[in-house]
């Protein structure tokens, strides 16, 4: 193997800030930076711009000629071409050539990549989802992310779009949806939904929410998830319930997932997921219920995350690692050997980029070298 700078940069770009850190090879952290993410009215320039910024402080921190390629994680549809941001709700990219954008500025190889799909390869290789051939991430933030990490490659689909599990329709003619149809299953499993439940009991001066109703000084618009957690977590009845009506929920899709993918481990991030027990437990219950063909197959774990917020970051420069790597056709190291004999059985390599178009790799060799 020749010789390369021993980092990478990955950046993980949400709706209210952009993270970056320098990346080793067991994806730990060396290096931190972050700014505000521009609103959502500015140009695409400025968003590079904040990006740029935030890759020239993480550089500056470890020296030049340390990194070798920067990764992006993105919270919006990344085509199929790793390289366009086709939308993102919280920015101004609409069909935005983001790679080629930001290779003109920083001069390192650069992947984009959907920021669900980098934090389930972070959780794959160095998190909750160790050891697992194939796994499906959840992640429960305001809505529903996701990923699937399958034979050691992270499946995008056809389109680069695979993974939005959050509108997967669960209750036929249900609630209204952000996305314009009705019963997705973030509109009943997500913080969004929790905080909507609880503010509804808050607001009906029901009086199974004395606690949540003294702890926001009555004003239901002060009541957050975490706050609905913190209740839950010191006893609270009611919001033990709502916790265990968004972890039923969870279930259902779960169920539904496995279905269809039939993984090894579902991983539950996002910030509903520090709810830990009083959350999964009632999935995993739920999960047992609906499975399709329960007690004549093997059932999948459900565990909680084990990055958290550094999972974005760790996946996006894991991914740029592997793309920016002189032979891609070398299997990354593994950390166990099911994963191994997984990846090797399915396609004799680990590549994250197979099924796109042939050549479509290594374009800042073709084009710059
Ligand atoms: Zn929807």
């Amino acid at each position: 193997m020749s010789v390369r700078a021993a980092y990478t940069i990955g950046i993980d770009i949400g709706g209210t800030k952009v993270a970056g850190g320098v990346v080793d090879a067991d994806g730990t952290i060396h290096a931190r930076a972050r700014a505000d993410t521009p609103h959502r009215s500015t140009s695409p320039e400025v968003v590079e711009n904040t990006i740029v910024g935030v890759v020239e402080d993480l550089v500056a921190q470890v020296g030049q000629g340390q990194v070798s390629a920067v990764g992006i994680g993105a919270a919006g549809f990344v085509g199929a071409d790793r390289a366009t941001v086709v939308f993102a709700p919280h920015l101004s990219w609409r069909q935005e050539p983001l790679r080629d954008a930001l290779f003109g500025r920083i001069g390192l190889p650069i992947t984009v990549d959907n920021d669900a799909n980098a934090s389930s390869w972070a959780e794959w290789r160095f998190g909750a989802g160790r050891g697992e051939s194939h796994l499906v991430m959840v992640n429960l933030g305001t809505g529903i992310g996701g990923g699937i990490v399958l034979g050691g490659r992270v499946e995008r689909g056809r389109f680069g779009i695979a993974g939005e599990f959050g509108h997967m329709q669960v209750v036929a003619d249900g609630l209204r949806c952000e996305c314009g149809n009705r019963g997705c299953w973030e509109q009943y499993s997500s913080g969004n939904a929790l905080v909507r439940e609880a503010r509804t009991l808050i607001a009906a001066n029901s009086p199974v929410a004395d606690d949540l109703r003294a702890r926001v000084g009555g004003d239901p618009t002060r009541l957050t998830g975490p706050l609905v957690t913190e209740a839950a977590q010191a006893g609270d009845r009611t919001a033990i319930e709502l916790l265990a009506d968004v972890g039923r929920w969870l279930g259902v899709g779960i169920a539904n997932l496995a279905a269809a993918f039939d993984p090894g481990v579902f991983v539950i991030g996002g910030g509903v997921s520090a709810a830990g027990e009083l959350l999964l437990g009632p999935a995993r219950e739920t999960y047992r219920r609906q499975l399709t063909g329960r007690g004549y197959r093997p059932e999948a774990r459900i565990v909680a995350a084990e990055l958290g917020n550094d999972a974005g970051v760790i996946g996006a420069a894991d991914l740029a690692r592997i793309e920016a790597s002189p032979s891609r056709s070398e299997p990354v190291s593994i950390d166990s050997e099911s994963q191994r004999a997984a990846s090797l059985t399915a396609e004799s390599t680990v590549d994250p980029g197979a099924g796109r178009s042939v050549g479509s790799g290594r374009w800042w060799r073709r084009r710059h070298t």
